[in-house]
């Protein structure tokens, strides 16, 4: 993604109202007040006092960092000013706040099969709700949005039997289930007394 830059005339008018940084030249970020009474990203300005910059960096009058201030009026102010996409062809127009949302989506790629413009399309073609798949166990064609679904139902998944804790060493197609279990209620009902026996014993 691009990063993102004002047109002229925003920049012009944000330049004239003081809303960008000295110091790195874009919109502030987390506005910190001097007590010059100037403006400076948060980060911009702890950089310069972290390399030992005791003076303003635009007027030069020595600085504090006792006595910055944290202005959140101006916070407010700066994520309602109103830009224009730059975008090429875009006509959006919003604040700070919404371009910041609407504009990364320029960037994404939309997927050929739901037409959603996704970040990531490697990511999305994994589980994209529009591409169907066959199930590598009985070839049913499926959506995405089918297969968890199916997983828990397709007949030719393998299954072991709700008795193997007591035992019983079941193991097969879940088509063939209701046949062993047919086969062998006798068997489970043994199972459930010895196992009711086991307990009795202690
Ligand atoms: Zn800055
Ligand atoms: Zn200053
Ligand atoms: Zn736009
Ligand atoms: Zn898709
Ligand atoms: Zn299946
Ligand atoms: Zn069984």
């Amino acid at each position: 993604m691009e990063k993102w830059t004002f047109n002229s005339e925003d920049r012009k008018r944000l330049e004239n109202l003081e809303y960008l940084c000295p110091i790195c030249h874009d919109l502030i970020q987390d506005p910190v007040e001097t007590e010059c009474s100037h403006l400076f990203c948060e980060t911009c300005l702890a950089t310069h006092v972290d390399k030992g910059g005791d003076k303003c960096p635009l007027c030069n009058v020595e600085i504090n960092a006792d006595e910055f201030s944290y202005p959140s009026f101006i916070k407010r102010k700066l994520q309602s000013i109103q830009v224009s996409c730059t975008y090429p062809e875009c006509t959006f127009k919003g604040s700070w706040k919404e371009i910041q949302i609407h504009y990364p989506p320029h960037f994404y790629t939309p997927c050929p099969f739901c037409q959603e413009k996704v970040q990531n399309i490697e990511r999305h073609v994994e589980q994209c709700p529009a591409i169907s798949r066959e199930c590598s166990k009985c070839n049913q064609t499926l959506l995405a949005s089918e297969q968890k679904q199916h997983k828990a139902e397709c007949l030719e998944e393998y299954v072991s039997c709700p008795f193997a804790p007591l035992g019983c060493p079941y193991l097969g197609f879940r088509k063939s289930f209701p046949e062993h279990w047919a086969d062998t209620l006798k068997h489970h009902t043994r199972m459930i007394q010895e196992a009711s026996l086991q307990l009795h014993k202690f």
